[in-house]
């Protein structure tokens, strides 16, 4: 993120706001990394507004800003403000002290393949036309592209409409698949597929294998290039809402706090950012969107999501193994015929391999740990043998959505719109999400740029982006969820697995989405478990820490911080649900869903002899939201923590 640091930097040097009075902080040091900080508080029709801010951790920022000036850095330009009586306030109750409230035009939430999508479009659209217009990304990241995890061989559809010369601009799509393989594993056996018996969405013709963690670094790169505020560091922990119930913004999360929520000597609060037009972007089964899915009701008219968590590590392998450019994926062990599941090993470039295993959340069996059965997995000996010789290199997690065509809720509300894989537009059959994301970031941007530049914008009155969902439904996006609609809900006949894969190459090869009826996602996942007394204990075999590791030398392998003494952000909704129904019912299943060990039930030594209590290792969290998604008494809300903390994902 080298060029986005210095971009950002020159261009909150050179703001051409007025009366700009800027607190410039040291270079220093953070848990997180090292990098130049620099800001600018600005008086724009006398209120307090933030320029751009582009940092490794803005939390560093505003501990060093605030050590400075004793105040809070962005108190020093306010006209007409006083600071004595605000400082007396502060020192009463900080946590209750007005936030700094910045206004802009756009405001997007997720500095993912969507919503740096949305962006670009939006400043391409202003550009060419030459107006000011700010579009302000906030993304909890330390970094743009640290949170992101994929698999990722990625479609370059939307791409090629958003920056059409992307070669020219170095995207780092260096890796096009060269060969398909499609395989049905059994314990000993890879059954390989011929190709003319692929679903043609698996055909990857003219497709790249990436990391998708470095492509949205790239595309940062791009949306700072035409002019975005990209404000990595910042989580966004509440929607703002305007009297007539519109949304009016966000407010990001008060950085400093304790574990019991009281202020420690760094805190800052949060920041607001007000927009005629806010877009989440948060990735599947994002925190917001949960709850303005609520508010607006917006899946009145939808199925319930549905989701997959996806398991992945990258590899360097022998060189003499390596194959730039050839997919492989498979199905079948080691989940039985009962469990949705898919794999995947992409040959990257560099002697690199990336491989996953995707298990379906509508899982049964509480005793099964996803995470063992990646470990599992690589011991298959067509796996093993590309990886013996090599070594493991990053390892993550993240849900996924699977519920297609069928689970879309509405994409619009007053004030703001849905994009992305918070929507839900990833295409399961192909596994892939990035480009449709992308393409939905576009379409949104487009209809809101059109929104707030036309003639008829009224300041004050909600827009409403009713064209942004139908222009989707006419777009290629929703012609390929269409085509696809039946394939996941169909593994849910009595043939498991099997009656699954038979029908989806039935509706994939021959009736290529025309047949007359669509099936429906009935259950939601965390209602799919059954009692722990009706399922079967599944023996897993130790890692041999070769190919198989266990599970805190992979989550070391996150780079995963959180900062030390902060609230816990996966709220429980009641503290007494995880021993008194999860772990007598279920066996504590959180246990073993978590693939990063935040959850364990340990001795409660302040109750009688064998109880137990559920201990929450919350530094440990990958924000993969699985939890949050599975709990089968949805007494889990992930919340987003401080902002900058979580994983530090590279070559993901
Ligand atoms: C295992 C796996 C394999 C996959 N394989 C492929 C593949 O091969 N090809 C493909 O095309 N797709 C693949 N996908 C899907 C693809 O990764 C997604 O479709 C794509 O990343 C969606 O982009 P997005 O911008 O909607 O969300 P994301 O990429 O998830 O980005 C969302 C961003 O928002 C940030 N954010 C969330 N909440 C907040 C908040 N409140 N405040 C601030 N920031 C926030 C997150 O940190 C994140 O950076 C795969 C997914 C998984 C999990
Ligand atoms: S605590 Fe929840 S969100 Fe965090 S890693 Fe575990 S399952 Fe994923």
């Amino acid at each position: 993120m080298a060029s986005i640091s210095r971009l950002g930097h020159s261009r909150a040097l050179t703001s051409s706001m007025p009366r700009v009075a800027s607190v410039r902080a040291i270079p220093h040091t953070t848990h997180l990394a090292t990098r130049t900080l620099v800001t600018a508080a600005a008086v724009r029709g006398g209120r307090r507004v933030a320029t751009s801010i582009t940092s490794k951790s803005s939390s560093s920022f505003r501990s060093n800003a605030y050590n400075k000036t004793g105040l809070r850095a962005f108190s020093q330009s306010l006209p007409g403000y006083d600071a004595e009586e605000t400082a007396e306030e502060e020192e009463e109750d900080p946590t209750k002290a007005e936030r700094f409230a910045d206004e802009t035009d756009v405001v997007i939430v997720g500095g993912g393949p969507s919503g740096l999508s949305a962006a670009i479009r939006l400043k391409q659209l202003a550009n060419a036309e030459g107006r000011e217009l700010r579009v302000v990304l906030v993304e909890k990241g330390g970094e743009i592209g640290a949170h992101t995890l994929s698999g990722a061989v990625i479609e370059p559809r939307a791409l090629n409409e958003l920056i059409p010369d992307w070669k020219e601009k170095g995207a780092p799509l260096n890796t096009a698949v060269v060969e398909d393989d499609f395989r049905i594993l059994t314990k000993n056996h890879a059954i390989p597929i011929p190709v003319p018996l692929h679903p043609p969405q698996l055909h990857n013709d003219g497709n790249y294998i990436v990391s998708l963690s470095n492509y949205v670094k790239w595309l940062g790169e791009q949306a700072e290039e035409a002019g975005v505020e990209v404000f990595p560091g910042f989580s966004a922990s509440e929607i703002l809402y305007n009297e007539d119930g519109s949304v009016k913004g966000i407010a990001t999360s008060d950085v400093g706090l304790d574990k019991n929520f009281q202020p420690k000597d760094n805190f800052e609060r949060g920041m607001e950012f007000h927009a005629k037009v806010t877009l989440f972007a948060e990735g599947c089964h994002g925190s917001l969107t949960k709850k303005l899915v609520r508010q607006f009701d917006l899946r009145a008219d939808s199925d319930p999501q549905t989701y997959g968590i996806g398991i992945k590590e990258v590899w360097k392998i022998d060189p003499a193994k390596a194959q730039p450019g050839k997919v492989i994926h498979t199905v079948g062990w080691p989940l039985d015929n009962k469990t949705y599941s898919g794999a995947f090993l992409y040959h990257m470039g560099d002697d690199m391999v990336s491989l996953g295993l995707v298990i379906g959340l509508d899982y049964e069996n509480p005793y099964l740990s996803p995470y063992k059965e990646f470990q599992r997995y690589k011991h298959h000996p067509f796996i093993k043998d590309i990886l013996e010789g090599g070594e493991c290199i990053s390892y993550g997690a993240r849900a996924l959505n699977e519920g297609g065509y069928q689970s879309i809720p509405k994409l619009y509300f007053p004030g703001g719109a849905l994009i992305g894989c918070t929507a839900g537009f990833l295409n399961l059959v192909k596994i892939k999400g990035t480009h449709t994301a992308m393409k939905s970031g576009m379409l949104a941007a487009e209809s809101a740029y059109k929104a707030i530049t036309s003639e008829a914008f009224e300041e004050g009155k909600p827009v409403v982006m009713e064209d942004y969902e139908a222009n989707l439904k006419k777009s290629w996006v929703y012609e390929e969820l269409h085509t696809v609609r039946n394939c996941r809900p169909s593994f849910h006949s009595p043939l498991g697995n099997l009656g699954g894969i038979m029908y989806s190459g039935l509706e994939t090869i021959f009736l290529r989405g025309r047949s007359p009826w669509t099936f429906h996602n009935r259950k939601p996942d965390h209602a799919c478990l059954v009692p722990a007394k009706s399922a079967k204990p599944i023996d897993y075999p130790k890692p041999d820490g070769k190919i198989s590791f266990d599970l805190l030398t992979s989550v070391s392998r996150t780079g995963t911080n959180h900062a030390e003494n902060q609230p816990v952000h996966l709220r429980l909704k009641d503290k007494d649900v995880p021993v008194q129904r999860n772990l007598k019912v279920y066996d504590g299943p959180e246990q073993r869903f978590c693939p990063a060990g935040v959850y364990e039930f340990v001795d409660d030594e302040s109750g009688p002899e064998g109880a137990k209590r559920l201990q929450i290792n919350s530094q440990n969290c990958i924000h993969c939201k699985t939890c949050d998604i599975k709990d089968p008494s949805q007494n889990i809300d992930w919340t987003v923590p401080e902002g900058g903390g979580g994983p530090s994902y590279s070559f993901t």
